[in-house]
């Protein structure tokens, strides 16, 4: 929260993930900081590098990256 309050964004990303350490731009956003999914479709993942994808579910939009967020065996 302090972090968050002196940066004046939210970044939800490990540190690993971190813009300066992965050598990549800052995510530009007005919905916020770094995060994994959220409104990043087609972007690569930052685990993976698999390209985000989104669909709709109850009027909403669904973010996920489909190799580290697979559906579960049933
Ligand atoms: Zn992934």
């Amino acid at each position: 929260m302090a972090d968050g309050v002196r940066r004046g964004r939210i970044d939800t990303v490990r540190p690993e993930h971190d813009p300066i350490r992965m050598g990549r731009a800052p995510r530009q956003d007005r919905h916020g900081g770094e995060v994994y999914v959220y409104r990043r479709t087609g972007a690569p993942c930052l685990v993976c590098g698999t390209a985000i994808v989104t669909t709709r579910h109850a009027a909403r939009k669904l973010y996920w990256c489909p190799r580290c967020q697979r559906r579960p065996a049933v």
